[in-house]
This record gives C-alpha cells, structure tokens and sequence, in this order.
C-alpha cells in the first residue's frame, strides 16, 4: 500500500488547489481534487431536480451518480457519467449546492469510500476539508492551507476576472465568510487542522513561495523516513 500521501485541507480560496496541483507535479504524486466530486454529486442533484435541502431526498439517491475523477497530465478532469463536467462545476451556485449537501452523513460516507479506495492505491496530493482527519488520517504529511479572508476573497476576484467575469470583492468576502461557518461549523466532519498538520498562512505570500516551501518540508521527511528505513 502507498505510504508518501499529502493531505491538504483548508478553507475556500487558501489557494489549496494551486498548491495541490503544482506539489503533485513536482514529486509525482497524483492530484485529486474532493471538492470537485461534492460539485459533481451537487450537479447531479441538481440536474435530476432533487431538493438538494431535502437530505431525505437526497440520501435516498445517494448512489444514482457515476462520479468519475481522472488525473491527466498533472490536471484532475471529472466526469459525472460519460458528461466531462470539469468546467460546469466551477460555477458558484455548484459551489453552493456542494457546500450544502456535503452536511449529509450519506454524501459524505459515499464520497470518502471513494476518495479512500484511490488514496489506498496511489500515492496522492488530495486537497479538501477533511483529508488529513478522516479520508486520510495517516497521511505521510498534512498540511493545513489558510489566508486572511480579505486576501482569499481578493484572489479569487482575481480568478474571476480572467475568466470576464466582474464580482465586487465585499460581495465575494460575504460568500467566503457563509461557505467557511457552514464547513467549520457542520456536525459531521468539519473543517478543522489536524493536531499533526503543518500550519501555512499564505497571506502575505506567493504561491511559487508555498509550494518551494512544502516540497521542502516534503522531501526532509522523505529524507528522515529513509534515513531510519537504512
Ligand atoms: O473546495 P471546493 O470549494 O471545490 O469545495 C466545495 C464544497 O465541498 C466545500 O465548500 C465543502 O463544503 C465541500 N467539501 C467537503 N469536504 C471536502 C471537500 C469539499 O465538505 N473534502
């Protein structure tokens, strides 16, 4: 069983992502991306015109999705049947509904097996809320991803601008301070730092910076583990 997996959690816009991406593709793990599989379970609900407020509802169909991610040159694509839906997550109102029906105990037992069955096969970056305490609790290294909320809502004003679309970063700052009491605060495995995870506050730095910086922390433990393996 793979035993060099790195556990990201963290809250909306930290930069998780980013930092995921580029660490997979600088030690060659394979990235995976959860909150994209609780969009994608969001979209099928939604598609299906499911009360996605109706946990009985929800619960009830709780297998129908055929949620598949795929890791592509570094990029993790997903697919919701044979429907590439990478793109059409992303939207905000996705982000809502994932946000929502991943308080239900039933989404999140079907999505951690999930999540578990590629972590017991792959070495992985996984990013999401609840890595390194739940889906993956013997992570070889967690790491706990935050910003000043300003600064993540300033980022992803950013994001959105180089996609044309204009948001004000009050009304962004207001989305991000909803979406983090609802994930901090929910009764099943809220976001929380791991009592073993590394703490970075990316506030006042780059993301070049952040990822030099967790691949060193990476390869000296590597570096340990062998040394006491020999
Ligand atoms: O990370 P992202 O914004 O794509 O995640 C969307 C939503 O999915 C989050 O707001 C959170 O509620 C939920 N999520 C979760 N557990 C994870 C990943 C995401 O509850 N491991």
């Amino acid at each position: 069983m793979p035993n060099h997996s790195i556990a990201i959690d963290g809250p909306a816009g930290a930069g998780k992502s980013t930092v995921a991406k580029r660490l997979a593709a600088k030690q060659g793990l394979i990235y995976v991306d959860t909150g994209a599989m609780y969009r994608t379970m969001g979209l099928y609900f939604l598609n299906a015109g499911i009360d996605i407020h109706d946990e009985d509802a929800v619960s009830a169909h709780v297998n129908e999705p055929v949620i598949r991610p795929v890791c592509s040159d570094g990029e993790q694509k997903i697919f919701l049947g044979e429907e590439d839906v990478t793109q059409t997550i992303r939207q905000n109102e996705i982000g809502d509904a994932a946000s929502l029906i991943s308080t239900y105990g039933a989404v999140r037992a079907r999505l951690v097996d999930l999540q578990q069955e590629i972590a017991h096969t792959n070495d992985v970056v996984m990013d999401g809320r609840d890595i390194g305490t739940v889906v993956i609790p013997d992570a070889f290294l967690k790491i706990y991803l935050t910003a000043d909320v300003r600064v993540r809502a300033e980022r992803r004003v950013g994001e959105l601008a180089e996609k044309g679309i204009v948001r004000s970063i009050e009304e962004i700052e207001k989305e991000i301070r909803e979406r983090d009491e609802r994930d901090m605060n929910r009764e099943i495995s809220p976001l929380k730092q791991a009592e073993d995870a590394v703490l970075v506050d990316t506030t006042g730095m780059g993301i070049e910076e952040v990822v030099g910086f967790l691949s060193a922390v990476y390869e000296g433990r590597l570096g340990t583990a062998q040394g006491e393996e020999g």
